[in-house]
């Protein structure tokens, strides 16, 4: 048997204790040691033309499928605490609208399948969500809720005062969503559904609403800019302004189809509050049948929002291209968003597409060089 002397005891009873509560803080706090963070994958513009509902169309099961799209992504969308993406087309339900380019009518099986690779959610605020008219706007914002997303920027009136300011909680960081277009191409927004539109009154009532909830952390994603531009245009830069002057953090946009840079910086908003705030411009297209150089990708940007000390910090800001391949596979157009680093080497794809994506990459690069280095630590002012 195993004889202690008395200190020997004290020091052994002193150790079992602070190893029980440590366990005990561990399970009662489960970050303990290190502040709460949150995880998030960001992708742009969800597009589906003519081709992509072609390919997606299975003759057999006569059902539209679209899992093989995504299917190259592993867990890099599910990984993260948040995926979001824009879903940039109605949702009609009847095969009769479907319809790509110039106002986008896809099968619900494609945010089946967003949902099944980890997003989280959709805004749906974009130029193209009165394609179809009020019945299907509508109709979009039901399917991905009852899909099991979370959902934003567009409207049912009747659940408009509930659902207006989006909040989220994750690891205890409380957020809100924010999702707005500049235009609707043009096609007049209905009384019977809510588009958000770029608008000072309704976003400066938005802010108030969202403040008054107290939220760790104010999130705005816009659909906006000039297609094609790899630079944000001023119309932007004053958006993206005004939504950190109201106390935003985190701007994310989307529309233009190309990539725009991001950065993070420390300002002050109008009521005197500094803090780290962050933005990327553009995040491309993440799926469509745009071919052309600089719009047939865009990226997975990574970054996680920490609380210390009640403030929220922005980390680990990376981004990994995506490259949109369409190979012809017996006779059929396919779709695959490749991670473009896992498919550098591929043998699968050829020559052609090899180099296509290879460029997409080298511009991508030489594009957001200074985002990156913008964004390393020490924050710059
Ligand atoms: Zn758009």
């Amino acid at each position: 048997m195993l004889r202690f002397s008395p200190t020997a005891r004290t020091n052994l009873f002193r150790v079992t204790l602070v190893i029980t509560l440590a366990a005990l803080a561990c399970k009662a706090l489960p970050f303990f040691g290190s502040d709460p963070e949150v995880t998030f994958a960001v992708v742009g513009d969800i597009m589906g033309h003519e081709a992509q509902i072609r390919s997606a169309y299975d003759p057999a099961s006569k059902q539209y499928k679209y899992d093989s799209v995504f299917s190259r992504l592993g867990t890099r969308i599910s990984a993260a605490d948040l995926g979001i993406a824009n879903l940039e087309v109605t949702l009609p339900g009847k095969p009769e609208l479907y319809s790509g380019y110039p106002q986008f009518g896809s099968p619900d099986s494609l945010v089946t399948a967003l949902k099944d690779i980890g997003f989280d959610l959709l805004v749906t605020a974009n130029n193209h969500s009165m394609d179809k008219g009020e019945a299907a706007a509508l109709r979009t914002a039901k399917v991905v809720l009852d899909a099991g997303f979370l959902q934003t920027g567009t409207f049912d009136p009747h659940d408009y005062p509930a659902r207006r300011i989006l909040e989220v909680e994750r690891k205890g960081i409380r957020m809100v969503f924010l999702n707005y277009t500049y235009d609707t191409n043009g096609i007049a927004v209905t009384p019977g559904v809510i588009v958000n539109i770029i608008e000072k009154e309704r976003i400066q009532k938005d802010f108030e609403l969202a403040r008054a909830k107290k939220p760790d952390v104010i999130i705005v994603l816009y659909h906006f800019g000039k297609e094609y531009l790899s630079a944000p245009d001023a119309f932007q830069k004053e958006w993206v302004d005004f939504a950190f002057q109201e106390g935003a953090q985190i701007v994310l946009g989307g529309h233009p189809h190309t990539l725009q840079p991001f950065e993070r910086k420390i300002t002050k908003d109008r009521f005197g509050v500094e803090a780290e705030r962050f933005v990327i411009y553009s995040l491309g297209n993440f799926v469509s049948n745009m071919q052309r150089r600089g719009v047939d990708g865009g990226m997975i940007l990574n970054f996680a929002i920490q609380k210390t000390d009640e403030k929220i910090v922005i980390r680990k800001i990376n981004y990994e291209p995506v490259w949109v391949y369409t190979p012809l596979i017996k006779g059929k157009m396919e779709f695959y968003v490749l991670p473009v680093f896992e498919y550098l080497e591929s043998k699968e794809l050829d020559a052609n597409s090899m180099a296509r994506m290879k460029l997409f990459l080298s511009d991508t690069q030489a594009l957001l060089k200074q985002s990156m280095d913008s964004t390393r630590d020490p924050v710059v002012k």
